[in-house]
């Protein structure tokens, strides 16, 4: 086992939602792409980012006294944001849980240990780790290690990705992982930019690969009126599945707007208005298009 560290934004145990059985998720920070939607905003770069909660500040100014930086109060003031290096001098500082680190150094061997005291919860329910973010393979060394050590533990291995990276570096990685859901946020190329940030082509290029070489792939789609929840786009989704899967199965999985929070703690902007939650008629109605293209719609919730 090696000292390397990776960036982790939260290890959380008892879900039940990616993967099967009771599971530890494990949030690497870090992402390639810039999801409108994303519920974790603070994982976008791969740095600490520090909330600045002003609800609970009571402008003593002690973190703005122990700023390397000369970082004010009000962080959320971009002026100020800009200047932030991530430090976290001043979170040490507050008394009032008005600032928070957003990420944490860990080396494998401190989440190993970690996993280790969920051992029981693994063995009783059929659950084991899943490896979400952020992008779990936006650090592929320190992911490397950890699927190596977490497989030879005999421990079963999920990952949630959003399918952008480099298949040839990833592959023994992959290799080990039992259950891969992996994201098609829209068909369309032009869209999928313009709402993520990247082009869906190398996602996509992925999948076909992955989806003819090995089973155990479900395809998930963060399901958003207004920006890919028409019948349209989860029907071309489903073909492209049904083509390219063994196993052809799919996700819906309803938008939420649970990250509001964080782009204001961030001094960020939400774009609420662009988005909306599909209704419980309008999801029955998607899945049954995806079923009525030969793929099977699972759930995982
Ligand atoms: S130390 Fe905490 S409570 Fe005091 S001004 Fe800074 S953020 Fe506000
Ligand atoms: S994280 Fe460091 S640089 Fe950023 S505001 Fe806090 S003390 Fe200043
Ligand atoms: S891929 Fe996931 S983590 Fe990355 S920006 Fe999109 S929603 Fe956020």
């Amino acid at each position: 086992m090696t000292a390397s560290k990776g960036r982790i934004l939260q290890l959380q145990n008892y879900s039940v939602n990616d993967g099967d059985g009771v599971r530890t998720i494990v949030f690497f920070a870090g992402c390639p792409l810039r999801c409108r939607w994303c519920a974790n905003p603070e994982g976008y770069t791969g740095q600490n980012n520090i909330l600045y909660i002003s609800s609970r500040c009571i402008c003593c100014g002690r973190c703005a006294a122990a700023c390397p930086e000369g970082v004010g109060i009000d962080l959320n003031d971009p002026a100020e944001r800009a200047k932030c290096t991530g430090c976290g001098a001043c979170v040490d500082a507050c008394l009032e849980n008005a600032r928070k680190n957003t990420v944490t150094e860990m080396t494998v061997g401190e989440v190993i240990k970690k996993l280790e005291t969920q051992m029981l919860f693994f063995r009783n329910s059929g659950g084991g780790v899943t490896y979400s973010g952020g992008e779990c393979t936006s650090q592929p060394e320190f992911l490397a290690e950890l699927v190596s050590e977490a497989y030879d533990m005999g421990l079963n291995q999920a990952m949630e990705t959003s399918g952008y990276f480099e298949l040839t570096e990833l592959q023994p990685t992959l290799d080990r992982i039992d259950l891969l859901f992996m994201d098609i946020k829209h068909m369309d190329p032009e869209k999928h930019l313009h709402f993520t940030g990247v082009s869906n082509e190398r996602i996509l290029a992925n999948i076909a690969a992955l989806g003819q070489s090995r089973e155990g792939i479900v395809i998930r789609v963060p399901t958003i009126m207004g920006i890919n929840g028409d019948d349209g786009n989860i029907r071309a989704t489903a073909r492209f599945v049904k083509r390219h899967l063994r196993d052809p199965r799919m996700e819906l999985l309803p938008y939420h707007s649970y990250g509001e929070d964080k782009y204001r703690q961030l001094g960020m902007t939400y774009e609420a208005d662009l988005f909306r939650t599909p209704t419980a008629d309008e999801l029955s109605r998607l899945n049954a298009i995806i079923e009525d293209e030969g793929v099977r719609v699972v759930s995982y919730k």
